[in-house]
Order: C-alpha cells, then sequence, then structure tokens
C-alpha cells in the first residue's frame, strides 16, 4: 500500500538525515528536531510491522497522525500529527488517485495552518508544503498523473526549504532569534522536503503513471 511505503520511506530520508536535522535546529531552535521525528517515526513503523494496521490509505494515515502527536513531541509533532490526520480523514480508502491526493494534501497543510498560523515567509515547514502542494495541484491540472504531481511536489518542497535560508523567523522557537535567525535553513520545512521526496521516491518506484 502506498501509504505504508510512504511512511517506510519518510522514517528512513529522517533517520539518515537525522543529524542534519538536529544542526538545524541547534542552530535556530533547541536542537530536538531530528532527534522528535525519529522518535516519532519509529513508533509508526513498528507499528506498521506489528500492529492492527486497516486496509484503508485514510485508516492508516489517521493512527499515523494520533501517533506522530503523542510521540514527536515539540510544535513539529502537533502540526505533523494533526496534518496527517486531516489527510486520512479526507483520503478515505482511495489511494492513487491524484485529485484525491491534492484534496488530502490540502487538508494537511490546512490544518498546519490553523494550527500555528504560519504565512508563507515566515520561515517554517508552511515555505516547503505551500509550493509543493500547488506544484502537485498544478501538475494535476495539466495531467493526472501521481508519479509527476509528486516529483513536481518534491522539487517544489527543495526550492521551498532553501527559500528560507534569508528570511527572519516569524514564527515558533526560532522567531525568539530575531535578526539572528536570517542565515539559516529552516529545519521544519528541509523535514517537509523529506516528506514530498519520500513520497516522489515510492510512487515512481511503485508505478509508471496512475
Ligand atoms: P520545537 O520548536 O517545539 O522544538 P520542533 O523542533 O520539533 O519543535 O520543530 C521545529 C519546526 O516546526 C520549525 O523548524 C518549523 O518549521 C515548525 N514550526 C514551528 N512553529 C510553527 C508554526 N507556528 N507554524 C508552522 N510551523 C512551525
Ligand atoms: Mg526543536
Amino acid at each position: 500500500m502506498l501509504a505504508r511505503d510512504w511512511l517506510r520511506a519518510f522514517a528512513r530520508a529522517t533517520y539518515a538525515n537525522k543529524s542534519h536535522l538536529t544542526v538545524l535546529d541547534s542552530a535556530i531552535g533547541d536542537g530536538d528536531h531530528g532527534v522528535n521525528l525519529c522518535r516519532g517515526l519509529s513508533y509508526v513503523c513498528r507499528w506498521l510491522d506489528e500492529g492492527d494496521v486497516p486496509d484503508s490509505v485514510g485508516g492508516v494515515l489517521s493512527e499515523v497522525g494520533a501517533l506522530l502527536l503523542t510521540r514527536v513531541g515539540g510544535a513539529s509533532g502537533v502540526l505533523y500529527g494533526s496534518a496527517f490526520q486531516a489527510m486520512g480523514a479526507e483520503l478515505a480508502t482511495t489511494e492513487a488517485d491524484p485529485h484525491m491526493f491534492t484534496d488530502a494534501l490540502d487538508a494537511g497543510l490546512a490544518v498546519i495552518v490553523k494550527l500555528g498560523a504560519a504565512a508563507p515567509g515566515d520561515k517554517t515547514m508552511v515555505d516547503a508544503f505551500v509550493p509543493a502542494l500547488a506544484a502537485f495541484r498544478g501538475s494535476c491540472v495539466e495531467i493526472s498523473c501521481l508519479r509527476r504531481a509528486t516529483s513536481a511536489a518534491a522539487s517544489a518542497a527543495s526550492a521551498g526549504a532553501e527559500s528560507t535560508i534569508p528570511l527572519l523567523a516569524r514564527k515558533g522557537r526560532a522567531s525568539y532569534l530575531g535578526h539572528r535567525s536570517i542565515g539559516y535553513l529552516d529545519p521544519g520545512a528541509v523535514s517537509t522536503e523529506l516528506l514530498f521526496r519520500s513520497l516522489a521516491e515510492v510512487v515512481s518506484s511503485a508505478r509508471a503513471c496512475v
């Protein structure tokens, strides 16, 4: 199932980037972003291996959201956990329909913005998520292909994360630093890039075009 593969790929990418995320969050936060995410995702992987995993993609994403909410901690735990729950509620049973996937990502971003009140340019994960979703949606309008949409979204998320370097943080812990937050990548934008890269990776290895 795509949802399970996505979560496992996200966990692998996060483990591989754990120290990178720690370095980033140490520069403009409290250094726990990589550790927090890895802890939460290790619970997710254990549950995927041994738990009572539902058949529906919506069910999987909702349960994952609940695990992330309770096991990650920090601002990102609440934001990612709630986003996965919102995506799960939106996706229900169909996982491979690109338009339904757009709606699910839309619901995920909406809850991040509702809870965190960050706008693009505030130097948060929103700076990677917004362009990723726009690229995903644009690609779906052009041609309804999950592979192309996820690949476009991953590239846009990467550019979005990179765009946080010159920004002044206006939300989250980094905002306490004021102008000293300028010149650094936002750790949450980088983990959101990993989220979209993982999705593109599993979709491209799963099928040519759906
Ligand atoms: P904490 O700051 O509580 O230690 P984490 O280190 O787990 O949380 O996550 C930090 C990341 O969370 C930031 O890099 C940023 O991308 C994201 N973040 C923090 N506050 C917000 C917010 N209000 N809206 C969106 N994203 C946020
Ligand atoms: Mg932190």
